[in-house]
């Protein structure tokens, strides 16, 4: 029996769709045909946002975030604390941090966290930069905020054995949030409470 094909164009669309994450194939399928079913107008916006955001958007050249102008909006802003550099894995934590409005120091962002078990190392991570950021003076503490996994923790103890020669404080953020857990999911009580209470490494 010959299986149903649909036709290239709609093919091409419900195959794109299902690269994203927790797209599956039914789904993709699902939104294909929704997203034919829409105004033009609308649909075409949708391809536009797509395009214009990944045309727009960079990764900050001096902490890594997520940005349309470089540097970004936080490491232009000269009203920030300058004493404290808060380290997260991804420009999701960022958003999830400037949330609670508690923070006022900068961001660096890793781009995902060390893990021997998937071939991960310092190196293929965004930590070089970092290094050259803690010459500036007025860098007094570095929070890690790296997530409380096996990956986030392993990446906190070498950041801290890292930078410890320095004499910069390096303190890592308190476990309210639920281990295994991810940063950005955390509830912004949580979150708060576990920068308040965190320890020196
Ligand atoms: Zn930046």
């Amino acid at each position: 029996m010959r299986q149903y094909q649909y036709a290239k164009p709609l093919n091409k669309l419900i195959n794109e769709l299902s690269k994203l994450p927790g797209i599956g194939g039914k789904t993709a399928q699902r939104l294909a045909f929704h997203i034919l079913s829409m105004d033009d107008k609308d649909a075409f916006a949708l391809a536009d946002a797509v395009r214009n955001a990944k045309t727009a958007m960079t990764y900050c050249s001096v902490c890594g975030n997520l940005t349309d102008q470089d540097p970004c909006a936080i490491c232009s802003d000269d009203t920030r604390d300058k004493s404290t550099i808060c380290v997260v894995e991804n420009p999701r934590d960022v958003a999830a941090m400037e949330k609670i409005r508690e923070y006022r120091g900068y961001y660096h962002v890793l781009h995902g966290a060390i893990s021997p078990m998937d071939g991960i190392g310092p190196d293929d991570i965004n930590l070089k930069s970092l290094i050259p950021r803690l010459h500036d003076e007025a860098v007094k503490e570095l929070i890690i905020a790296t997530n409380p996994n096996i990956e986030g923790e392993a990446t906190a103890m070498y950041i801290a054995r890292l930078i410890k020669p320095s004499g910069i404080k390096v303190s890592r953020i308190a476990h309210g949030i639920p281990v295994g857990g991810d940063l950005e999911y955390a509830d912004e009580v949580t979150l708060l409470k576990a920068m308040e209470g965190r320890r020196q490494l």
